[in-house]
């Protein structure tokens, strides 16, 4: 039996990518392995920062070192790069749409596939459900229109079929994902609420991994809060604190229109959090622009900032600009990076004490489980009884955080 290893570089939907084509290789008879054992070795990576390409490529001569007789592919967003091309350690560049059919031609196997198991994350707690792929919005710094293309939703039955045996192979979370989740149905003419609906039959605890703030209204709030079953933490990238460089970047909102939702998320949701992406350094950021996204950190006050320094993209509105000076972004996001970590410490602090239902996920030393509240705050819990798995109500106590 053939074996295969999978390395996923990027976000969360190709995370998502990499269990689908793993559960498809596994229900062909593929065992999955170590990098040193493997007969397949698949990249699957990222093309968003100009680091997570270094990565991939770091990746490629690493594997092929310690492996040298595996057969490695590369998919995911970088394969559009010509510098993989006439990389020898690479024996097959392939978009994700074929992969299987290739390495099934590759490797004769010609027998119908089984029912397909679910290999995910975490240990059947936490399940990634990707139900959109594609974004149209082209924001001048992103490379992701170009690489994924438009808006692509999954339909309802697809998705009810996945949450149905995710439910069954008793995964407690779902967390749905997308490249422009809240565009999800646009194409198909549903929307977000419409996906829910069929989750929340399956899930008590349902995430939404990302959302882009231009297509929150209060009506979809006003909808999100009837169901119970939605945990009230929310990424909301925001990007840039100046509405100057949110204008540049095209993002389609100001820091007025992003405070105000916060605010109604806050007045609707209890014990809401929130966690967002920053780039720093966007050609042209001045120190006025840098000290307004540092307003806003402080002022949201998030549990988590992603900090990105700029990066040109090729094929980007913003890949030609003149670049901000390489120090003077160092600073900034060594600072930007302190303030986030400063707030979010004090965010989090002001929990302790309130009592949360956990999702306990695993265990450290010393019987102490570590699972993560409905609002997305880790907590840890001493117990003799084997908590990982379970959902258990427990107080955030001080010597834990
Ligand atoms: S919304 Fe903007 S940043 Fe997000 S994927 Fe689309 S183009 Fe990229």
């Amino acid at each position: 039996m053939k074996k295969f290893y999978i390395y996923t570089l990027g976000c969360k939907v190709n995370n998502c990518d990499s269990n689908k084509i793993a559960n498809v290789l596994a229900s062909f008879g593929f065992i999955i392995s170590s990098s040193e054992e493997a007969d397949i070795i698949i990249i699957n990576s990222c093309a968003v920062t100009a680091e997570s390409v270094r990565k991939t490529r770091q990746n490629i001569n690493k594997f092929k070192k310690v492996n040298k007789n595996c057969f490695l592919i590369l998919t995911g967003c970088a394969i559009i790069f010509k510098q993989f091309l006439d990389n020898k350690n690479i024996d097959l560049i392939c978009d994700k749409k074929n992969l299987i059919n290739k390495i099934r031609q590759k490797f004769e196997i010609f027998a119908q596939n089984k029912e397909i198991n679910f290999i995910n994350s975490n240990d059947r707690t936490r399940a990634f459900i990707k139900i959109e792929d594609g974004c149209e919005n082209f924001c001048s710094y992103c490379i992701i229109p170009f690489v994924r293309g438009k808006i692509k939703s999954k339909n309802l039955e697809e998705i009810d079929i996945e949450c149905n045996k995710l439910f069954d192979f008793g995964f407690k979370e779902f967390v749905l994902t997308g490249i422009n989740l809240g565009k999800y149905g646009q194409d198909l003419n549903l929307d977000l609420i419409d996906a829910i609906k069929i989750a929340r039959k399956y899930c008590k605890r349902i995430r939404l991994s990302s959302l882009e703030p231009d297509i929150l209204n209060k009506k979809f709030i006003d909808n999100l809060c009837l169901f119970d079953e939605i945990c009230p933490s929310f990424h909301l990238s925001l990007q840039s604190g100046s509405d100057r460089i949110l204008k540049l970047m095209n993002r389609k909102y100001n820091v007025n229109f992003y405070l105000e939702l916060i605010s109604y998320i806050k007045n609707k949701f209890e014990n809401a959090t929130f966690s967002t992406d920053i780039i720093i350094g966007y050609p042209g950021e001045t120190d006025e622009d840098f000290e307004n996204t540092l307003k806003i950190i402080k002022k949201v006050g998030f549990i988590k900032v992603n900090i990105f320094p700029f990066s040109p993209r090729p094929l980007t509105k913003s890949y030609s600009l003149n670049q901000i000076n390489l120090k003077l972004k160092k600073y900034r996001v060594k600072k930007a990076i302190e303030v986030s970590e400063l707030i979010s410490k004090k965010v989090i602090s002001c929990f302790i004490g309130k009592s949360f239902e956990v999702l306990f996920e695993s265990k450290e030393k010393n019987n102490i489980f570590s699972g993560y509240s409905r609002n997305y705050i880790k907590i840890k819990y001493k117990s003799e009884e084997n908590l990982c798995g379970k959902i258990k109500k427990v107080i955030f106590l001080p010597e834990f955080t």
